[in-house]
């Protein structure tokens, strides 16, 4: 069976379609600027590529144009939308509703829609996702496949705020978490790696926006994203954990109003705003080395805010036995790997240099030389999670 991924966020709609047999990427690809003058939708099949420059007024526009892509005579990759048996859509939010992956039917829908104040940028495009393909694909079984609901398991004293308790029976304010299937994924792999469920692991997915999860047998114990992915470590331009009190002080003293300063905190904040110079992690790698002091103080406070947190997470779990890094800086930076684990050989990690410098790209790799914890590069795949759930809802 051919199952379709669909992940939306609030201008954008990424898409694979996967053979289930093989667990195979069929065709995939992205749209990009919904509603935005000059949106796009880039395909690939195989080592094909086609750009459609055609706007797109919503998500069903978006929808469509993937549709006649992946049907295409030319540049298609099904006869028909028939061979689509099944299409997994990533949802930001599940509260806790859900704890796991559900079937899309009106019911589940509603409770997505009431969950929306807890998402308001990406739960109505994820929604009018799902609106759409049920439009479009008539009676094509969905699943739904929650961004939050790896982090279910963790413990009410991980979850809570010190905040008064109302806020929590009231308002649902409390640690939701996210990447979670990401998390999932690699700490899965993690555990067929090590040929053992009865581990204690630290997922570290760095990307653009970073989070840890601390997993143990298995579950999610604890994990550095919050209420929304703000709080944790200093991420591309999201400025993690801050003393609430600057919130306010920064509106006095700047002049911008909440949603600004929360902007302020989300999009120019990070690495970003501390360096001035690009929240992207080979920009700043080069900054540094010719000398931008700024561009190396924010690799170091990233680096530091890791290690703190892997730190507090093997004390969460009364161990560690294996450190798994993830994301397009996990997976790809290795002066990043070595500086956030230069310091942490007193957990017992024994990082090994040369095999993180020769550690292949696009395969699991092992970068310890013996010791008690375990270093591993794992390259997430997030929409073979979503299509695993899905199929094995139906
Ligand atoms: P993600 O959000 O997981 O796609 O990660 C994107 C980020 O990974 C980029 O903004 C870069 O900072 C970082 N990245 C990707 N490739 C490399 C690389 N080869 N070296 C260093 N950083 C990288």
């Amino acid at each position: 069976m051919k199952i379709l991924v669909i992940n939306a966020g609030s201008s954008s709609l990424k898409y694979q379609l996967i053979d289930m047999e093989n667990e195979s990427v069929v065709a995939k690809g992205a749209c990009e600027r919904i509603a935005i003058e000059g949106s796009k939708l880039e395909h690939k099949v195989g080592d094909k590529c086609v750009v459609v420059e055609q706007y797109m007024p919503d998500h069903t526009a978006a929808l469509q144009l993937v549709l006649n892509a992946l049907t295409d005579k030319e540049h298609g990759a099904v006869k028909s939308v028939d061979e689509i048996g099944a299409v997994g859509h990533r949802i930001l939010h599940s509260a806790e509703d859900f704890k796991g992956t559900v079937l899309v039917t009106d019911e589940t829908i509603a409770i997505c829609e009431k969950n929306t104040p807890l998402g308001p940028l990406h739960m109505p495009a994820n929604i009018a996702c799902v609106k759409a393909c049920r439009e479009i694909l008539k009676g094509k079984p969905m699943g739904m496949v929650f961004d939050t609901a790896f982090h279910s398991t963790m413990p009410k004293k991980a979850y809570m705020y010190g905040v008064p308790y109302d806020a929590y029976t009231n308002w649902q304010v409390r640690k939701y978490g996210f990447h979670g299937t990401s998390h999932k994924y690699v700490s899965g792999e993690a555990r067929k790696y090590l040929g053992r469920d009865d581990v204690k692991i630290v997922t570290c997915h760095l990307g653009n926006g970073s989070s840890l999860a601390a997993v143990k047998d298995g579950l999610c114990v604890d994990t550095s994203m919050g209420f929304t992915p703000s709080e944790g470590l200093v991420m591309g331009t999201r400025s993690g954990d801050i003393d609430p009190a600057v919130i306010e002080y920064i509106m006095d003293k700047s002049g911008m109003d909440i949603h600004q300063t929360l902007n302020y905190l989300n999009k120019k904040s990070g690495v970003l705003g501390i360096s001035g110079v690009s929240s992207d992690f080979r920009d700043l790698a080069k900054a540094a080395g010719e000398g931008n002091e700024r561009a190396a103080l924010a690799l170091d406070m990233f680096a530091y805010r890791v290690q703190k947190y892997i730190g507090a997470f093997a004390a969460a779990m009364g161990g560690l036995d294996c450190i798994v890094f993830t994301g397009g800086i996990g997976e790809n930076d290795k002066k990043m790997r070595e500086r956030i684990m230069n310091g942490l050989d007193f957990l017992g990690a024994n990082f090994d240099k040369e095999k993180n410098e020769n550690a292949p790209r696009g395969t699991i790799a092992e970068l310890n030389d013996g010791g008690k914890v375990k270093i591993l590069v794992i390259p997430t795949n997030e929409e073979l999670v979503i299509a695993r759930e899905t199929l094995a809802l139906l």
